[in-house]
């Protein structure tokens, strides 16, 4: 379905982030323009062997480039921009984001060597700006990351508030407070939809405060005489900070370990926050303070083989030891999925020697994504027709619909990537549904992550890969005995009996061609795969991806 200018609706379709967590891709469209909001990332599970980066396809709206009048960046988390360095060409549309966001992704923008094409306009605090027939308020609420915005976005056919990812912290330490005045204001002005945060759908009560963190390290650090080391999330600034007063209350240095932390570092310093903390230590430098005088924060709480704490505890850190007397905090949570991976790096920990403490037994983290408590609030304030719940999983969205109900809201919509909402004139209603798709970052390209070669690297994991070589005459007659490479299946050395029982196979299964047909390639070379694909099934019970080399003589 084509929206035209003549159309009088407004309607939503994201492209990604709704039923799963990330790479969060939404469109708004009217009046025939589409107003793009947010560009972001996931990372690879183990569903997805060897895929770091994953992000939403943007075919759809790239197709129809000259409607898209822009982008709106909600805040500098991944899952919302990370995925603009990679995407932007295809795009080529303005961009807006509030100044740190703006930081955050000038830097991205500079390392793909594209920063002086894009136009990135850095709209400040409660900033409001057009945006074709799109009129957009940026309302500052609080989350894990400086400067996140709910978005008002008034459209001569109504007014959505899109909220990004938030809380309502009474106390975020950092930057602005939320601006209720103006949640309010917009809610009295009457909007039309809502397009809301489900990642704590299920958390009942309030998400609680950083301040309540930063109370609670500065007493927990007393109580250990070692090397001390904090992993957390690294674009949380506020926590960064908390660590580090929590640090100097108790006569301890700080060093940053993580290149991610440096950046951030710089992204929040360039905008005026931690300007009363002194400069980080280097990792070189934190070597040469006594133990009890340190303190390391470290990348890495998501157990990220190549992060700083998991080098730490494998022992091939440069500068960075940890062992008996030291303790490690993870002062985050586990993102689902990750758990592996966490539990791999805390054994690993461990067996050093270290003692761990995580949100299980001490008050090191909170969340920030909305409890049930604040997501009343918000639906109380903003006062919407419509909620169409985003950011979670098919469960998330589903109970998010039914708090979204019991909040009084007449009409909630569950619906997935790629379902086309109109929100106006008449009841909320899936019109059509567009192709998606996943991208993933494959070294220097992207490619999609259904696309054949990934395909083809995902059976060579679980199957392995074999390679014959049939070297024949111009009568078609064998010269010597193929060749047989099989990758991840096949120990030559050690096997030597079942290799030869392939190798056989294949030449049985071209001596057995008729004369005439053997010139034919196409024939000699699929007989040749099939007997290689035959023999290995029958003998390890494996299909592997299988190619044959024919030369002739
Ligand atoms: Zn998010
Ligand atoms: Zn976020």
């Amino acid at each position: 379905m084509t929206i035209t200018h003549q159309d009088s609706g407004l309607y939503f379709l994201p492209l990604g982030g709704v039923g799963e967590i990330g790479m969060n891709l939404s469109l708004y469209g009217c009046g025939g323009k589409w107003l793009m909001v947010d560009l972001g990332v996931s990372f690879g599970d183990d569903t997805m062997p060897m895929v770091d980066v994953v992000m939403a396809d943007p075919s759809w709206i790239e197709e129809r480039r000259d409607q898209l009048v822009g982008l709106v960046i909600t805040h500098g988390h991944e899952d919302h921009l990370g995925a603009v360095q990679y995407l932007w060409k295809r795009l080529r549309c303005p961009i807006w984001a509030t100044p740190f966001s703006a930081s955050i992704l000038k830097n991205k923008l500079h390392e793909a060597g594209i920063h002086n094409e894009v136009e990135l306009n850095i709209v400040p605090l409660g900033g409001r700006f057009k945006a074709g027939p799109f009129d957009v308020e940026m309302i500052s609420v609080t989350h894990s990351i400086p400067e996140p915005n709910v978005l008002a976005i008034r459209t001569s056919a109504g007014t959505i508030v899109h909220t990004g990812d938030w809380k309502f912290d009474p106390d975020p330490l950092l930057g602005l407070p939320t601006d209720f005045e103006a949640l309010r204001r917009v809610g009295k002005e009457g909007v039309l939809a809502l397009i809301g945060d489900s990642t704590n759908v299920f958390t009942k009560g309030h998400s609680g405060s950083e301040s309540r963190v930063r109370a609670s390290m500065i007493e927990l650090f007393g109580r250990f005489d070692g090397r001390i080391a904090v992993s957390c999330f690294a674009t949380n600034v506020a926590r960064l900070e908390s660590i580090a007063l929590a640090a100097q209350a108790n006569d301890r240095s700080v060093a940053l370990v993580g290149r991610s932390l440096w950046r951030i570092d710089k992204a929040a310093r360039e905008n005026g926050y931690l300007a009363d903390l002194p400069p980080f230590l280097t990792e070189h430098d934190g070597g040469y303070v006594p133990k009890d005088k340190m303190l390391y924060i470290c990348t890495g709480s998501q157990g990220e083989p190549r992060a700083a704490l998991a080098r730490i505890a494998s022992g091939d850190h440069p500068h960075v030891t940890l062992g008996k007397g030291d303790t490690v905090i993870f002062s985050s949570r586990i993102i689902p999925g990750n758990e592996k991976e966490i539990y791999r790096l805390q054994n690993d920990l461990v067996r050093l020697g270290v003692e761990l403490v995580t949100e299980k037994d001490e008050f090191v983290h909170v969340s920030g994504h909305p409890g049930r408590e604040e997501m009343e609030e918000m639906y109380r304030l903003i006062r919407p027709r419509i909620s169409v719940p985003v950011h979670g999983e098919a469960r998330h969205l589903q109970e998010h619909a039914r708090l979204a109900r019991a909040c009084g809201v007449a009409e909630a919509l569950e619906i997935g990537d790629g379902a086309m909402v109109r929100l106006a004139p008449g009841p909320a209603e899936v019109v059509d549904h567009v192709p998606i798709g996943r991208l993933c970052v494959d070294g220097p390209r992207i490619v999609r992550l259904d696309s054949e070669i990934l395909r083809n690297r995902r059976r060579m994991v679980f199957n392995g890969s074999a390679v014959v070589t049939v070297v024949l005459d111009k009568f078609g007659k064998l010269l010597g005995d193929p060749q047989l490479t099989a990758l991840g299946l096949l120990d030559s050395a050690h096997e030597a009996e079942e290799h030869d029982a392939v190798v056989e196979a294949v030449r049985d299964a071209i001596e057995e061609l008729p004369v005439k047909v053997r010139k034919d390639d196409g024939v000699v070379r699929e007989t040749a795969r099939l007997a290689v694909r035959r023999s290995l099934r029958d003998s390890h019970g494996k299909k592997p991806i299988t190619d044959v080399h024919l030369v002739r003589l």
